[in-house]
């Protein structure tokens, strides 16, 4: 599919300001969106009718998405010889918002990963992952609805920014000699060698807009979260950088732990937000043991990446888990899964991970009504026990559908309510 510059031919496209960078959304936006490899093009079959008939079902014809397809992945290197064309990025920037399906890093060749090119291309610098439990999905907790958090997961940097040198290359011996004898760091000779680069302006930007966005929607709490015990420069400075942004920046509305106490009987007062942090193996307990008492993380990327799966693994998996790599210019919402490529083309996998991505997408955009009838349809086709196989087999008692039969049940119900 050749990418085609003016766009769909209907629609009007969504702006952003460039000062505060908030998102003018026309009646009737160009939204882009990716099928992806694999499943995708199930789930996004299964998905887009979900989202038109809720947008239809509230706005009752006075808005409505122009869709325009955007080439990636397998299907566009077929057609174009590129996994990612440029003027696919083009595109995205172009439409501000775009949704995909997952997306096959190609094996061998020395390819990295589609997903993290356009994060580090469009530069998509949060993952946003919000990770809530819907009534009656398959949870491995006794109270899976304590979990009420959103991951902020730096993208650009950490082990993802993908600088490291082969055992044995020229390029990772020239890395050991230059500690050596530069250094007076000792490497094992045959040592690979990574990069960890983590600095105080991606720290920044990501903990500001966790911080926003707590302000906006009412969290009490943000969350620093990082290993500084033992990296103190890059994991502990993460810490230091975001403490150093919410006192600067948000200093009427910040309180920390100290005060809590001395100052506020142990009480977030109204309008305020809590600033902690803690340290990532002690998050993954108190994940598990005191939920209620998490609300928004910022994390730097690799502990980011474990957090998200394991969160979403406590309310029903990662079938059922939205997201969302957002920048200052754009924003991108994904299906958190792979690809799937076993169940491609067989109409079977769950397309829960879309849906609720899409519902993320609609209050970016301000269409808030748009994404609470759609998890509300959601959870009321779950909680009638018609679902994917895979929330089927955990289900005893339920009906197995395929995701086109569920994506058609969410519409019906979406009418019914
Ligand atoms: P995967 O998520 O594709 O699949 C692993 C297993 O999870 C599947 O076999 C299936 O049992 C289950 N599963 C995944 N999605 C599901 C759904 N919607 N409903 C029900 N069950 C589901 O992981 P993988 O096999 O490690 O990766 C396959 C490909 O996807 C790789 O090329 C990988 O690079 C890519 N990938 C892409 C993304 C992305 O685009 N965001 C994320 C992860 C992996």
């Amino acid at each position: 599919m050749k990418q085609n510059f003016e766009g769909p031919g209907e629609g009007q496209w969504i702006t952003v300001d460039e000062k505060n960078h908030e998102l003018q959304v026309p009646e009737n936006p160009i939204i882009g969106y990716i099928e992806g490899d694999g499943v995708g093009p199930d789930i996004w079959a299964a998905s887009r009718p979900v989202f038109d008939s809720v947008i239809e079902k509230v706005y009752r014809g006075t808005r409505r998405i122009q869709w325009w397809k955007i080439a990636a992945g397998e299907q566009s290197f077929k057609e174009c010889g590129s996994y990612f064309p440029e003027v696919s990025f083009d595109a995205i920037r172009k439409c501000v918002i775009a949704i995909k399906g997952p997306l096959t890093t190609p094996v061998g060749g020395g390819f990295r990963s589609l997903n993290v090119t356009l994060r580090q291309e469009l530069d998509l610098y949060a993952c946003i992952r919000p990770v809530r439990y819907l009534t009656g999905t398959p949870s491995p907790m006794i109270r899976p609805e304590d979990v009420d958090m959103v991951v902020f997961r730096e993208n650009t940097e950490d082990v993802y920014a993908g600088i490291e040198w082969k055992s044995g290359s020229s390029e990772a011996t020239k890395v050991i000699h230059f500690l050596e004898t530069e250094m007076g760091v000792k490497l094992p000779s045959d040592a690979a060698v990574g990069v960890k680069p983590m600095s105080p302006t991606a720290t920044k930007r990501l903990v500001r807009m966790a911080m926003r966005f707590a302000l906006d929607n009412n969290r009490k709490r943000v969350t620093l979260v990082h290993k500084g015990n033992i990296m103190k420069f890059t994991e502990g400075a993460f810490r230091d950088w975001g403490y150093d942004l919410a006192r600067t920046e948000f200093s009427d509305v910040v309180i920390f732990e100290d005060d809590l106490s001395s100052k506020y009987h142990g009480e977030i007062p109204d309008g305020k937000i809590l600033v902690n942090d803690r340290i990532a193996d002690a998050m993954f307990q108190q994940a598990l043991l005191r939920p209620r008492e998490y609300d928004v993380l910022a994390m730097p990327n690799l502990n980011g990446d474990y957090m998200s799966d394991a969160l979403a693994a406590q309310v029903g998996g990662l079938g059922m888990a939205p997201g969302a790599n957002v920048g200052d210019a754009c924003a991108v919402f994904e299906a958190t899964h792979g690809s799937a490529p076993k169940y491609a083309g067989m109409d079977k996998v769950n397309p829960g991970s879309m849906l609720l991505s899409g519902a993320m997408m609609f209050r970016r955009m301000g269409w808030h009504e748009a994404a609470n009838l759609l998890e509300k349809g959601l959870e009321r086709t779950i909680g009638s026990r018609v679902v994917t196989y895979d929330l089927s087999r955990l289900l005893p008692g339920s009906t197995e559908v395929s995701c086109s039969g569920f994506g058609r049940a969410i519409v019906d119900k979406i009418r019914e309510i």
